[in-house]
This record gives structure tokens, C-alpha cells and sequence, in this order.
């Protein structure tokens, strides 16, 4: 596991695009769209580095490891986890949609109520029926419109398009989990 640091990750773009930069064999066209991508990875990484301040203001810890889902906010250990396997921008969005759980635990939020037949729900009865799995689709969207309203109000600008497409990626399997779909996981979302 490791904690965040953007001057590894800074590093580490600008190393790859003065490869291709000074490689005379590269085409302008090319350079172009790598001159792009330094740009984004850059901005990823500047909104990275604002959303972890903010969570520690909460207490809450952001690690990052090669764990299996794209990341996953856990509230008894106050503890969020992103996958450092994906793309900076896509890291990114999911630490955005996991505050967003945070913000739906939040004590003082009056959210809890809305969803308490979702993640809350002890009981195994109901743990079993559909209520309890649309209750955490329920939140799982809420989530997603938390973390771009936190966006928002950090100050980081986000690609929508990107953002609305990584969005309907993960919905789509949450939805799958939903409905019992035979080809997706049993364990249901993060
Ligand atoms: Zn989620």
C-alpha cells in the first residue's frame, strides 16, 4: 500500500512525454496528443492532491493499492482505498464518487434515511429482497452526484463526458448486481 505522491506521479509524466517529446521518429500529431495527456495527467493529479487534502480534514485516510476494485470506502476504519492500476483521470473520479459515500455517512447529512435498506441494513430478511439491493443502486448514483458537486466545490475541473462515461460503466454493473445478472460477481459494489 501507498500513500499519495504527486511528485512521483509528476515525474513519472513529464519523464514519458520528453521521451516522445525529443524522439525525432515521433510525429508533431503525436507529440500533440502527448503534450494532451501531460496536461491531463497533470490536472488529475493537482485534483488528487485537493481531494485527499480535503479528506484528511475529515480524518479520513486515502491509500493506494492494486486491490481488485476500482476503490472502496470503508467507515469503521475511516479508510479509502483507490486502485493505483488505473489512469490518473479514472483514479480521480472514483476517490470523488467514494467522498461521495462519506458525505452520504455523514452524521450531520439527512441522507441516511434514504438509504437505510441499503448498505445499514442488518437485517438478513431483508438483506435478500430487491428493496435492499435498489437502496444501494440508490446510493451508489447518489455517490456519483456527491463526489461531482465536490468537485465542484474544490475548485477541480473534471471532464464531464469522461466522468458521465466512467459513471454509466460502473452503474451498468451495479445494476447487473441488482438484478441477479449470471455474469456479474455476487459481492455487489464498492
Ligand atoms: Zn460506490
Amino acid at each position: 500500500m501507498a500513500k499519495f505522491d504527486p511528485k512521483i506521479l509528476e515525474d513519472r509524466a513529464w519523464t514519458r512525454y520528453a521521451k516522445v517529446a525529443k524522439d525525432k521518429r515521433v510525429s508533431p500529431k503525436r507529440k500533440r496528443t502527448e503534450a494532451r495527456k501531460l496536461n491531463d495527467e497533470i490536472s488529475a493529479i493537482n485534483g488528487l492532491k485537493a481531494v485527499i487534502d480535503w479528506c484528511e480534514s475529515r480524518r479520513i485516510i486515502v491509500e493506494f493499492t492494486n486491490r481488485r476494485s476500482a476503490g472502496s470506502y470503508h467507515n469503521d476504519d475511516k479508510i479509502i482505498y483507490i486502485n493505483s492500476k488505473q489512469k490518473l483521470e479514472k483514479q480521480l473520479f472514483v476517490l470523488l464518487h467514494e467522498c461521495g459515500h462519506l458525505l452520504i455517512d455523514d452524521p450531520s447529512e439527512t441522507t441516511v434515511f434514504r438509504f437505510r435498506h441499503g448498505y445499514h441494513e442488518k437485517n438478513p430478511r431483508v438483506k435478500r429482497k430487491f428493496i435492499h439491493r435498489c437502496s444501494i443502486v440508490e446510493e451508489e448514483l447518489e455517490a456519483w452526484h456527491r463526489g461531482r458537486k465536490l468537485a465542484n466545490k474544490l475548485g477541480i475541473e473534471i471532464n464531464d463526458y469522461n466522468y458521465d462515461t466512467l459513471k454509466s460503466d460502473l452503474v451498468k454493473t451495479y445494476m447487473k448486481w441488482a438484478l441477479k445478472d449470471p455474469n456479474y460477481l455476487a459481492d455487489g459494489p464498492d
